[in-house]
């Protein structure tokens, strides 16, 4: 028999599927409609997350790594080309990069806002570089104007990895509303299909490209313009997501004051920097990413096996450098670089709940746990 009364329980946890009502109806009325792949969910599901992000096309895809590797290959990017990325994200944006048969270079990172620093982006520009591609990670947007202008006076094309930041915003636009942008909907995600993508422009031409690349390149019935894919959507999974874009507001803002509350209660504690929301930046607080300097009572590792301990589920987002794996070391399409930043934020961070689930207890409970810890 399995006894589970001495494992620890997570009683706060780090992430929660909450839908709202109405979704059983949603995915019921696709199951009985017979019409279960991509369809008219889909197409709906698509023009409501273009209208979100202030853009004119959305493109549906069947996961977020997809909506990362259909957005570089309709860019033209394959073998001989360069991507200019962050080392400090989640493994997905370095494989669709390999995927489209491209080659990465890594710019460090800020340690204020976690993304891709433009000027040391700059810096792994090379005549064979073809795209930038910054993550927008836990939920606030990399300096896109910095991107823009830099990837306009190289001539290099822009891509967003918005996977955590469904909505955030920067000067006034959206996430995804600048380069290319590309969406996850995976379980964990701000917005969920269980799994899902999408990739947003403004575009005609990128997004008619996108349309016929996840059909098999197939524009008309077995007409082939392109060596294509399955990237399909469908519109069982649409269902899901879309009757979230109409609660999505007011998830966002419990997120923020979630955020708000625990940097309140936080603030004091030594050894422990918060994450700040950048002025004239909207986060949308997908983590609440802390990091445990080395004036601090405990090593990172012990933090969080001390919370976990305590039952506050606490995330490492990310513990290595993207490509810091034996897997990629030999892969001469991956080139190592000096990161001193990126390094030592990730030996740093801890993510701590900070999903709409959570109330107000829930919340001093975390912070009273991290301050007892810590103290
Ligand atoms: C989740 C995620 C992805 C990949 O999305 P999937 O839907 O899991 O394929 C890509 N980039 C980042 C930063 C992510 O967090």
């Amino acid at each position: 028999m399995n006894d589970r009364r001495n494992e620890p329980t997570t009683e706060v946890p780090i992430t929660s599927v909450q839908l709202p009502e109405g979704t059983e109806a949603e995915v019921l009325a696709v199951l009985r409609s017979g019409q279960l792949a991509q369809g008219a969910v889909v197409a709906e599901f698509e023009r409501r997350f273009a209208e979100l992000c202030g853009v004119d096309h959305a493109v549906a895809v069947n996961n977020g790594t997809t909506a990362l590797t259909a957005a570089l290959k309709v860019h033209g990017l394959g073998p001989g080309d360069e991507v200019v990325t962050s080392p400090f994200t989640f493994v997905a944006t370095l494989n669709a990069i390999l995927d489209t048969g491209a080659s990465v270079r890594f710019g460090d990172i800020s340690d204020v806002d976690f993304n891709l620093d433009s000027d040391s982006a700059g810096h792994q520009i090379t005549p064979a570089t073809r795209a930038l591609l910054p993550i927008h990670l836990y939920g606030q947007c990399a300096d896109l104007p910095a991107f823009e202008s830099l990837a306009d006076s190289r001539g290099l094309c822009l891509i967003e990895d918005a996977a955590q930041a469904h909505g955030a915003m920067i000067g006034g636009r959206r996430a995804g509303s600048v380069g290319t942008g590309c969406f996850s909907f995976y379980a964990t995600k701000n917005i969920t299909c269980g799994e899902g993508g999408m990739v947003t422009t403004d575009s005609a031409e990128l997004a008619d490209s996108l349309r016929v690349l996840r059909n098999q390149g197939m524009r008309k019935r077995y007409e082939y313009e392109m060596a294509g894919n399955n990237y399909r959507l469908t519109d069982l999974a649409a269902a899901v997501g879309l009757p979230q874009l109409d609660h999505y507001d007011r998830q966002v803002q419990r997120r923020r004051s979630n955020a708000a509350r625990l940097s309140d209660r936080l603030s004091k504690v030594p050894g422990l920097a918060l994450p700040r929301e950048l002025p004239g930046r909207t986060h949308v607080w997908h983590q609440y990413t802390v990091r445990i300097s080395d004036g601090s009572a405990l090593s990172r590792d012990e933090f969080v096996a001390q919370l976990q301990a305590a039952g506050i589920g606490a995330g490492v987002y990310y513990p290595h450098l993207v490509h810091d794996y034996e897997c990629y070391r030999e892969n001469p399409r991956v080139h190592d670089s000096p990161l001193p930043v990126a390094r030592r934020v990730a030996s740093e961070v801890v993510s701590l709940p900070v999903h709409p689930g959570l109330d107000e207890s829930d919340l001093d409970r975390i912070a009273s746990v991290v301050a007892g810890v810590l103290s």
